[in-house]
């Protein structure tokens, strides 16, 4: 068996559907399990729609919901035409809309709008998408199986981040894939993204969790490999958005494809790579609109090369520094102010201490206040917005002297907040300005990957 995982641009529309369908038509031999995203932006729409009833405005939300159905409705006649099953399809996107609409006019009724909640109203995207593609590909002569991903996508409680309880996952999951193979299915489609708390109630893993939805399900039925098919080329040097002259990285290992998702690279969910690399699963990222392209082949550490891969960035941190005389020879006050962190359930990027100094960066600034005012009874605190995050990744890239000395002089017009290479033998980290980040990205990649290729 493989695993699929089709990523929003892959399907986007009718003509993307029909290469993804064409894509897995390839792949049949191998028992293709397909897990498929919501329709670009479609994730987004549903966020806006939470917000918009949490909010009360009505409608907002229902202009929202209402072109949400036509899309969904007018792709159905693109694929569907002409079929019995067109009926089928639209009977099933109807009853996920009606409950959409039911859930928004609760919270607007309500005036609140509870995590549990809100994964309903967002996990709606893949459980539209699904059903469309489902029958288109049946349609096209792959008998699917459509397999609700909250019969075996296992859960915590924290509905919008939701954690994986492997344990579960891997119990459940097989025996519903076998069972679809086994009643005559060509393929198997399933939701990424979302998932179910052991209770039943609908979670989601967060945004571009359908990545780390495939690597579960790879992991959990020892799939042979894990393809994510996206827009780019594979994994590149940089983000392609924002970098110029971007290349395509052939093999990089699983450590450094985690570090450069877990720094800031959009293309694979950070957690994708800790299933795949529990089954020691080889996972591909491939380009739905260019398939002759090989992409990116993730495998083990000892069979890459040393050497920088990647250039990854955090556009938006917060740097905090604390300080305290306190710190200096009492043992213990590092404890407090991670307690700190971890009862605000806040989690740290890069820390560097000094005497009566810890300075530290935060990716997600969301409830800083209450952390900050703790750690104001301990030690004084300055919080630093405006601030990016800038990582180079590779095997061992630490080792590479002339890299650090080089990028500190090429950094003489830039205030650096902090470097940091002890955490990771794979990571250079640098803080930076914000308004500085993308002259030093460029400026970084092309000494990196343009100049030492010439
Ligand atoms: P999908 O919807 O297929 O999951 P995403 O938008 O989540 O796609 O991820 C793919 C995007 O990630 C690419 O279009 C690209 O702009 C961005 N990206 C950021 N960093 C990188 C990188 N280092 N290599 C490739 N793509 C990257
Ligand atoms: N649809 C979800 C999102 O946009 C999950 C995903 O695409 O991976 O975040
Ligand atoms: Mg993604």
């Amino acid at each position: 068996m493989i695993v699929m995982k089709f990523g929003g641009t892959s399907v986007a529309n009718a003509e993307a559907i029909k290469r993804t369908i064409e894509i897995i038509r390839s792949r049949l031999d191998k028992k293709p399990i397909v897990v498929v995203s919501a329709l670009s932006k479609v994730t987004d729409a549903l966020y806006k729609i939470s917000d918009s009833a949490k909010y009360g405005e009505q409608t907002m939300a229902i202009e929202i919901i209402d072109k949400l159905r036509v899309r969904h409705a007018e792709l159905v006649d693109e694929l569907l035409g002409g079929c019995a099953c067109k009926d089928e399809a639209l009977k099933a996107l109807n009853i996920e809309f009606d409950e959409l609409q039911k859930l928004v006019e609760a919270v607007i009724v309500l005036g609140e709008l509870t995590p549990r909640i809100k994964a309903r109203i967002i996990s709606k995207g893949e459980l539209l998408s699904s059903i469309v593609i489902g029958h288109a590909l049946t349609k096209s002569g792959i008998a699917t199986c459509r397999l609700d991903a909250r019969r075996f996508i296992v859960t915590n409680d924290e509905y919008l981040q939701a954690r994986p309880i492997i344990a579960e996952i891997e119990s459940h999951t097989p025996a519903e894939i076998e069972s679809a193979f086994n009643s005559g299915c060509k393929a198997v489609i399933t939701q990424g993204f979302i998932g179910a708390t052991s209770a039943g109630e609908t979670s989601v893993l967060g945004r571009g969790g359908s990545d780390y939805s495939a690597s579960l399900i790879g992991m959990a039925v020892s799939a042979s490999a894990i393809e994510i098919w996206t827009d780019v080329d594979g994994v590149k040097t940089a983000d392609p958005r924002r970098v110029a002259n971007t290349q395509s990285i052939s093999r990089i290992s699983f450590e450094e494809a985690a570090e450069m998702a877990h720094f800031g690279a959009k293309v694979l969910h950070p957690l994708t790579i800790e299933p795949a690399v529990m089954k020691n699963i080889p996972v591909y990222v491939l380009n739905s609109l260019n398939q002759e392209n090989s992409g990116t082949e993730i495998v083990n550490y000892d069979d890459v090369e040393d050497g920088v891969k990647s250039i990854s960035f955090k556009e938006e941190i917060v740097l905090m520094n604390i300080f305290s005389p306190h710190m200096i020879n009492i043992s213990g006050f590092l404890m407090k102010v991670f307690d700190i962190f971890a009862k605000n359930k806040v989690s740290v990027d890069l820390i560097s201490t000094s005497e009566a100094n810890i300075s530290l960066t935060i990716d997600n600034a969301g409830s800083l206040d209450a952390v900050c005012a703790s750690l104001s009874e301990i030690a004084e605190v300055r919080v630093l917005n405006d601030k990016s995050q800038l990582s180079i990744i590779g095997k061992n890239v630490v080792k590479q002297r002339s890299l650090i000395s080089w990028a500190v002089t090429s950094l003489k017009n830039t205030n650096v907040y902090m470097i940091s290479q002890a955490a990771s033998s794979d990571n250079i980290s640098f803080v930076i300005d914000r308004n500085r980040l993308d002259e030093v990205l460029q400026e970084f990649h092309n000494y990196l990957f343009e100049y030492k290729s010439l």
